[in-house]
């Protein structure tokens, strides 16, 4: 039978500039056509099927192809594709403010396109909202190493990940950078207690000498997914929240990655008890079928710009800024939430997926961790971890790892034969590769 993908490769990579990739290393078989899909699967144009362990980077929450959320953007688009909200409003964009302000405790929500320009925005609204209250020295950030926030040049001068950083450091403004507390790092005889409270101990250090001159904390809370999946407890955030209190700093919550149920609650601050002064959501909030991103923030930020003069508002703005369509995709997105009881459920599937994954025990792998519906480990330095990739996508299953950091991240529709599949193809990837 004749392949349908090779003409469309060969097209791809004569005209496409395919993000956070090498060109010159694509071939015919690692760049892959995708034609359709449906729940955890995706489908090229010879009809073979991968099944989605990454989420397609995190957004396809319930899969694709989710029949509800497509019923909703179809009734929107009958309604209304687009009307800017500076000077208008609609619906969508009301409906959605008051959701998430209900699920959150804060409000205000201002919207961006993409994960970056959320973080973009809670940077400049914190460093804003202190030049306003005659503070503006205050206009750091403190962000934690193995840190991601975006590749924008104000996202990326708070993300540590060197690869992505160093061709351009030169355009990138410098913030304070502190220890991660990812849990990989402790020393032997190390409770996570201890670990965490060092680390804690440090960064009280980098307040007292610096808190005059620093804006906000941000943190990606619970994981730090692109630096590697790095874990730390809900103690160290609340810990965190603290220190931010008491010595005058923001704390912005990045939940792009880790929002919407990702860490087996709602969100992930909300397991440490905690509220923060800027929420970013992105990602799965459209549950990957809309860009859109919102900041939301408290009371006392929103005031500090309600004002008579003009230039002490918020007046930064995006094309697309609440965009109809990506506000009924993420209303949809709640609605499921509701409706399918998505994280009680997730908690059976968490338990069964780890139950699944306990063969890992007898591969030459280590640091097993898991976090709601994140896992992760690492391989032995002595086996390719492209080799393990490769044998998975040639068995139909899509994984992404980071240097030698295996995740799976799969979408929460994810089913128990399909769980099968999944952890079978990459058990069998890694002995492949041993
Ligand atoms: C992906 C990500 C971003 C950036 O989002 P984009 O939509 O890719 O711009 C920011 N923060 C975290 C934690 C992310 O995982």
């Amino acid at each position: 039978m004749k392949s349908l993908n090779k003409n469309i490769i060969r097209r791809s990579l004569k005209s496409v500039w395919h993000p956070c990739s090498q060109m010159k290393h694509y071939n015919q078989d690692n760049l892959i056509p995708i034609k359709r899909g449906k729940g955890v699967w995706l489908y090229d144009f010879d009809e073979k099927k991968y099944l989605d362990a990454t989420s397609s980077w995190w957004v396809n929450l319930f899969g694709h192809n989710n029949p509800l959320i497509k019923a909703k953007i179809k009734k929107q688009i009958d309604l209304l594709e687009h009307s800017m909200i500076a000077g208008l409003t609609h619906e969508p964009v009301i409906e959605l403010s008051e959701e998430l302000s209900r699920l959150t405790k804060l409000g205000h929500c201002f919207y961006g396109s993409d994960g970056a320009n959320a973080i973009e925005i809670a940077i400049k609204m914190s460093t804003h909202y202190w030049r306003q209250n005659k503070k503006q020295q205050k206009n750091k950030l403190v962000y934690l190493r193995k840190s991601y926030h975006g590749e924008t040049l104000g996202a990326l001068s708070v993300t540590s990940v060197p690869i992505f950083k160093e061709s351009y450091k030169n355009l990138l403004k410098k913030h304070i950078q502190v220890d991660s507390p990812d849990w990989r790092d402790h020393s032997e005889n190390e409770t996570q207690e201890e670990f965490e409270k060092k680390k804690l101990d440090e960064l009280r250090c980098v307040f007292e000498k610096k808190h005059n001159s620093i804006s906000a904390m941000i943190i990606e809370p619970l994981v730090q997914c692109a630096g590697g999946m790095a874990m730390h407890s809900k103690n160290y955030l609340h810990g965190v929240a603290r220190l931010c209190k008491e010595f005058e700093i923001h704390l912005i919550a990045d939940e792009v990655a880790v929002g919407f149920g990702r860490t087996g609650s709602m969100f992930a601050y909300q397991q440490a008890k905690i509220s923060p002064d800027f929420l970013c959501l992105s990602k799965g909030l459209t549950g990957g079928y809309l860009p859109l991103s919102a900041v939301l923030t408290t009371k006392k930020v929103y005031r500090t710009f309600y004002h008579d003069r003009i230039a002490y508002g918020f007046l930064h703005s995006h094309s697309y800024t609440g965009n109809p369509l990506a506000c009924a995709a993420a209303l949809a997105t709640l609605s499921i939430f509701k409706k399918q009881k998505i994280i009680q459920s997730n908690r059976q599937k968490t338990k069964m997926i780890n139950r699944l994954l306990s063969d890992l025990k007898s591969f030459p792998v280590k640091n097993f961790r898991n976090q709601g519906m994140i896992w992760a480990f690492e391989v032995d330095h002595k086996i390719d971890p492209l080799k393990i990739q490769k044998f998975c996508l040639q068995h139909g299953l899509l994984i992404r790892p980071i240097g030698s950091t295996f995740y799976l991240m799969p979408p929460y529709c994810i089913k128990k034969t399909e769980a099968k599949f999944m952890i079978n193809v990459l058990l069998r990837g890694i002995e492949n590769a041993m």
